[in-house]
């Protein structure tokens, strides 16, 4: 296929798939990014948003930044896509945007598997928002709590229960521990907070390796996070959770539900009529393109792609990769040349620990600790999206980032 003329190539989602191909596609025809916000967010970090070692600009710089010139952004969330006409639809925009090769990557989103009350009182953890949401949602408990309260009732008012024991709920409840810890510490409260993942399966950091899992669960007895496995969560409600085990009900009070329980397809992706797979995802050929679509791609976590190792489904490593790939696609069918498919394998894990550690686990080894924490912040300093970027944030990041800012 040669489309010399029809080179309107559209792109709907701004994160580590959508804004990642644009910048690849820079000068290979009109290239347009349509995305909800007006900012990209670089999710690995949200943690150290949480507890204040790195910052806004850092994370989550605005994509008018990023894309300069070449690049039309558009911000707006799209409802709709015409396979026939090639138009999409922005909500509250009457007119359609229009393409010639359409990028589809709108990513995954909470999934509270229907559990009952999970949706209205647990918090999400995907956006800076929540993060926000978070930090007040625990400083308005601590504030709560009198200096010379009983410490039983210091820690029942600082529970915090972190659902999912993967490495977002091992992230959040040791950065969560650190910073409730330092705070008790800071505000002169007697005992401990209470930090507790809920984890369905028999293990925490289920399908890493052994030897990572052995540094995760050290990490987490140092937290001291209570980690509660073969665990179900039955009902969230306003005040706390109620969870069973072994077929025993248990009531938890808590100051905050925080669901890292599993992740589910953009529900745009329902939409629009193209071939999915048992969970949802879009089923995508070799090339990334949709099935029985040339014109379109689809990538990152809504994506189910063969050609990648199996823990690589639903993480930013995969989607950027795959921007690479559906870039150079792209630019091959503009051009009439074949298209490639290639084969992800998995680089390494990164895993934020606490505030003063990390882990890294590259080729088999690990390096955890003190190191790790800066190993990671140099790491990541160099996937942010572009070269200006990663100049203006590798100085502080290499520095160890910025203090915690206390709760
Ligand atoms: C807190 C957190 C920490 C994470 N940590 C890691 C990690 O350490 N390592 C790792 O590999 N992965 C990590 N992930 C997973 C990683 O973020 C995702 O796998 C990756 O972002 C997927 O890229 P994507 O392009 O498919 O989707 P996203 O990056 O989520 O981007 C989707 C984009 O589409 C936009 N959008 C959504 N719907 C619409 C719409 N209807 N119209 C227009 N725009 C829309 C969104 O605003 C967003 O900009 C983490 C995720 C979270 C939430």
């Amino acid at each position: 296929m040669t489309m010399e003329s029809n080179r309107r190539i559209t792109i709907v989602g701004g994160g580590f798939g959508g804004l990642f191909a644009a910048i690849n596609l820079t000068e290979a025809g009109t290239v347009t990014l349509i995305s909800r916000e007006d900012h990209f967010l670089f999710t690995p970090m949200l943690y150290e948003y949480l507890s204040g070692e790195v910052l806004e600009w850092q994370i989550a710089p605005r994509y008018k930044e990023l894309l300069g010139d070449e690049i039309n952004f558009v911000r707006g969330e799209v409802t709709d896509i015409d396979f026939g006409s090639r138009e999409i639809t922005i909500a509250g925009q009457e007119s359609r945007a229009l393409y010639d090769i359409l990028i589809i990557a709108v990513g995954s989103m909470t999934n509270y598997e229907n559990i009952e009350g999970a949706e209205q009182y647990a918090m999400p953890f995907r956006q800076l928002k929540h993060a926000d949401a978070l930090r007040e949602r625990l400083t308005e408990a601590l504030d709560r709590v009198p200096p010379d309260s009983a410490p039983e009732d210091a820690r029942e008012a600082l529970t915090v229960a972190v659902v999912g024991g993967d490495a977002s709920g091992i992230e959040l409840s040791t950065k969560i521990a650190d910073l409730l810890r330092a705070a008790f510490k800071r505000r002169g409260l007697p005992g401990e907070p209470r930090i507790i993942i809920i984890e369905e399966s028999n293990e925490v950091g289920h399908g890493m390796s052994d030897d990572l899992r052995a540094t995760i669960e050290d990490a987490l007895k140092r937290a001291r996070v209570e980690v509660q496995t073969e665990t179900k969560v039955m009902r969230v409600t306003a005040g706390g959770l109620q969870i069973e085990h072994n077929k025993k009900a248990q009531e938890i009070r808590a100051a905050a539900v925080i669901w890292a329980g599993g992740v589910k397809a953009n529900t745009l992706v329902e939409k629009l009529g193209l071939e999915r797979d048992e969970k949802g995802l879009l089923k995508v050929e070799d090339t990334l393109q949709a099935r029985g679509h040339d014109r379109v791609f689809a990538l990152g976590d809504i994506a189910h792609y063969i050609n990648a190792d199996e823990g690589l489904g639903g993480t930013a490593q995969l989607a950027y990769r795959e921007a690479g790939l559906v870039a150079e696609n792209v630019r091959a069918l503009l051009n009439g040349k074949p298209l490639r498919m290639e084969h992800f394998e998995e680089l390494g894990e990164a895993i934020s620990l606490g505030i003063k550690s990390a882990a890294l686990e590259l080729d088999g080894r690990i390096v955890d600790g003190a190191l790790g924490r800066e190993a990671r912040f140099a790491m990541y300093a160099l996937r942010l999206p572009t070269w200006r970027q990663r100049f203006r944030v590798a100085p502080k990041w290499i520095l160890g980032g910025s203090n915690p800012r206390p709760l």
